[in-house]
């Protein structure tokens, strides 16, 4: 169902020379980053306000730029201009788009080590996280590229003789992209890149806590080719975003984040003036993995390690709630617990660390004032002083106890459950309302299948773990709760940017 693109080849961490290569480039890459100022960037030209503040790196405490926060006047000319840039970049055919994307994922490749060097420093990525995030965002330009191609070309459509029907897709106009912190080149570019393949142009407001690595993007996106009017950059908090997405011209939203904020997002589209927008919500899960007594301990152990903790749980994806069926839960918990142990926190650029911090002291406070006012801790490891670190953590829960909300972080929730009641668990995992991912380990292939096409998630996992989904093979994203659809890095993904005009001639 795809057109012909590979993806992206990653790093070998057993190969010394080009992990050598990897580390002495971040090294240089980060000394000359020094402490920017980051400004929006309004047609390319950069945006100043009054409004700044400095921007505290999770690992180390340090200020690492000025971030410059857009205003009112800001949002509005961003829009303006981006309104302005529509018609050309629209018409030009999806050849043309592509190949803007294309050069963009090798730009992404050759300044690997700059931005290795940035996801580290501000958005405190381990080396393993970070090549993985770069992958993607060139899977996202490379896919979407290909996705425009495919798709963006006259359908003809049948008619009686004498008359000519056809089927064409284009942009909608101006599309607001609204990024995450926990991917924020990824998700970053592959809301920018699927909007602009389908010939819209773009305001993109990255986090707040992750505006170098957006800064970064937009610039490589210029020089890959993309008009400067075609990308706009508004830097900022939600009150920026509110700014923009009250600009009347607007004509769809892109956003990945929370539940509550997506709503809100809804909302304001609702109550304005004017046409009915789509928007594309990405948001949380409270995500399961069902384990049964078939399962093989060491790859459970494996797999419930990487969900939970990698990325130090800062993913949408991880795994939120293991349940174990009863007769094998004591040896599988005592085994991950163990593996748990082995993790290191600590510099993520460091070659040695598993787990990195928490993006910032906010998010930090909430994940303690959670495990504080829940108790029940069956395990805990140990997080270093500096920096925003939380440390992974284990809770058992009681058997009346169904979890409902998402906690952001490295918490792994326990349940047990009686064998040959798996589908009470599927009900309680569906009554959270959400749907994003879920995770099955057992060796009955009747088990596997049944529950694989009826648990409550957008993406299942069977006998491996929940995370890390790669462009084009796990098109990715929820129901419910979880978001709107359509799957990010998936076949539909690009339709949902686009128009669609019909012309019938007589001829
Ligand atoms: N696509 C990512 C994954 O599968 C998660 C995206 C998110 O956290 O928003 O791990």
């Amino acid at each position: 169902i795809f057109g012909p693109r590979r993806n992206s080849v990653g790093l070998s961490f057993g190969d010394e020379a080009a992990l050598g290569a990897l580390l002495n480039g971040m090294e240089a890459e980060g000394a000359k980053l020094g402490t920017p100022e980051l400004t929006s960037l309004v047609s390319g030209e950069e945006a100043r306000s009054e409004n700044n503040r400095p921007l505290i790196s999770p690992s180390t405490g340090e200020t690492i730029a000025t971030l410059h926060e857009a205003d009112e006047e800001i949002a509005a000319a961003a829009v303006k201009e981006a309104v302005a840039a529509h018609h050309e970049w629209n018409a030009l055919p999806a050849e043309g788009r592509a190949r803007a994307l294309e050069r963009m994922a090798d730009l992404l490749e050759v300044n690997r080590d700059r931005l290795m060097a940035i996801l580290a420093r501000e958005a405190g990525k381990n080396l393993e996280d970070g090549i993985a995030e770069i992958r993607e965002a060139v899977d996202f330009c490379r896919f979407y590229a290909s996705e425009a191609k495919r798709l963006f070309v006259p359908h003809p459509l049948p008619g009686p003789v004498g008359e000519e029907n056809q089927l064409r897709l284009e942009g909608r106009g101006v599309f607001v992209a609204i990024a995450p912190w926990n991917f924020p080149l990824a998700i970053f570019l592959g809301q920018v890149t699927a909007a602009l393949a389908a010939g819209n142009t773009v305001v993109a407001k990255p986090a707040e806590q992750t505006p170098m690595i957006a800064h970064e993007a937009v610039r490589l996106l210029i020089e890959a080719g993309v008009p400067k009017g075609a990308v706009q950059l508004v830097l900022g908090g939600g009150e920026v975003g509110r700014a923009i997405l009250d600009q009347p011209q607007i004509a769809g939203v892109v956003f990945t984040g929370s539940t509550g904020t997506a709503k809100a997002i809804q909302r304001q589209l609702a109550e304005r003036d004017g046409a009915i927008l789509p928007l594309i919500a990405e948001t949380g899960g409270v995500n399961a993995m069902l384990v049964d007594a078939t399962a093989l301990p060491e790859q459970v152990t494996d797999d419930v390690v990487a969900s939970a903790f990698q990325s130090a749980g800062q993913r949408c994806s991880a795994l939120r709630v293991l349940y174990i069926q009863e007769d094998v839960a004591e040896g599988m918990l005592r085994m991950i617990e163990g593996a748990a142990r082995t993790m290191k926190l600590g510099n993520p650029a460091e070659m040695t660390t598993d787990i990195g911090p928490i993006i910032d002291e906010t998010a930090r406070r909430r994940l303690a004032d959670y495990v504080e006012r829940r108790g029940g801790v069956h395990w805990q490891g140990e997080a270093p002083e500096e920096g925003t670190f939380f440390p992974p953590t284990i809770i058992r829960l009681d058997q009346d106890e169904a979890l409902q909300e998402e906690v952001f972080g490295p918490v792994l929730h326990v349940k047990t459950y009686k064998a040959g009641r798996s589908e009470d668990v599927l009900r309680e995992v569906g009554s959270s309302g959400y749907g994003l991912t879920f995770g099955l380990h057992t060796r009955i292939t009747e088990t596997a299948e049944r529950i694989a096409g009826k648990a409550p998630a957008g993406n299942v996992y069977v006998n491996r773990n929940q995370i890390g989904a790669i462009v084009g093979s796990q098109p990715f994203g929820g129901m419910g709760l979880s978001g709107t659809g359509p799957k990010a890095g998936g076949p539909h993904y690009l339709l949902r940017f686009a128009e669609e005009r019909v012309i019938s001639t007589n001829t």
